[in-house]
């Protein structure tokens, strides 16, 4: 089957059919009923947050696809580990660290930061989580996509929200608010800062992630090793945390320009070796 039409199946799914969905519908109702209530379609104050909603809700349907349609990152068979530059000291340790890096699953070595991912049925390169909405693991290729997209689904939401709620304030409510109208208003805010509040935080969390240089798995890692190290009166360094601004470019890349753009991932390199602590000592 061509990767083409692997990607579309890949579409055709539930959740991401929901996704279109309600993308639609929230640009709708935020354009079509709130707006055009509060300043009206053809003021020139109404055109201009149509554009600016318009273009926010186009770039987050652009994200979502590229999500969804972007290889996370694919073991190259045949792949085999280099003990000789494994991060451990002693030989005896790398073999370990080989042994470990082995997938049972899909009996083949996996690269540092590779996970088996149970829905795909595949190791993925620096796989953070699979996700459901995109119908996609969220990985080494995608996962510049996967922040763009949720930072743009954040603000398209606080921006609808915004939208609503101050047509809700100037509404002459006396004269036109029979209480459907109303409830329909609560359940539009309530929906939209919903979602607003949930992407946020999850904005707010792969943002912390970010900065650390740590997938999902990683942190959850972490906490155990930190656990560890501290129970023996050591400190634990995440080893792919190479400083803040560092850690940002390693997945935004280093032209800040380009940072808003899920497509400009060339700096991304092969997903196999990453840069750790060692290798600035
Ligand atoms: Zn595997
Ligand atoms: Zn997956």
């Amino acid at each position: 089957m061509s990767s083409k039409s692997v990607k579309l199946r890949r579409l055709l799914s539930l959740p991401i059919l929901s996704v279109f969905v309600l993308v639609g519908f929230i640009y709708y109702i935020t354009i079509f009923v709130f707006l055009e209530d509060w300043l009206g379609l053809h003021s020139s104050s109404g055109s201009l947050n149509t554009l600016i909603f318009s273009v926010l809700a186009s770039f987050t349907l652009f994200s979502f696809l590229v999500c969804a349609t972007t290889d996370p990152g694919r073991v190259p068979s045949g792949y085999v580990p280099d003990i000789e530059h494994s991060d451990a000291s002693d030989q005896e340790s790398k073999k370990n660290d080989v042994q470990l890096r082995r997938c049972d699953k899909c009996s083949a070595f996996k690269p540092p930061r590779a996970h088996h991912c149970r829905v795909c049925k595949r190791c993925v390169l620096r796989m953070d989580h699979h996700c459901l909405w995109i119908n996609n693991c969220v990985g080494h290729q995608n996962y510049k996509a996967y922040v763009i997209l949720v930072l743009y689904a954040t603000v398209t939401n606080i921006y609808s929200s915004v939208i609503i709620v101050c047509s809700a304030i100037l509404k002459d409510w006396a004269f036109n608010g029979s209480s459907s109208i109303k409830i329909f208003y609560i359940c539009s805010a309530i929906m939209t800062m919903g979602f607003s509040f949930t992407l946020g935080t999850l904005l707010g969390w792969h943002i912390y992630l970010i900065t650390r240089n740590k997938t999902t798995i990683e942190y959850y890692e972490s906490v155990r090793a930190e656990w560890l190290a501290r129970k023996s009166g050591q400190n634990y360094h995440h080893p792919f945390d190479v400083g803040f601004y560092k850690n940002i470019t390693l997945i935004l890349g280093p032209n800040m320009l380009k940072w808003l753009f899920p497509t400009a991932v060339s700096h991304l390199k092969d997903g196999i070796q990453f840069p750790t602590v060692r290798d600035s000592l």
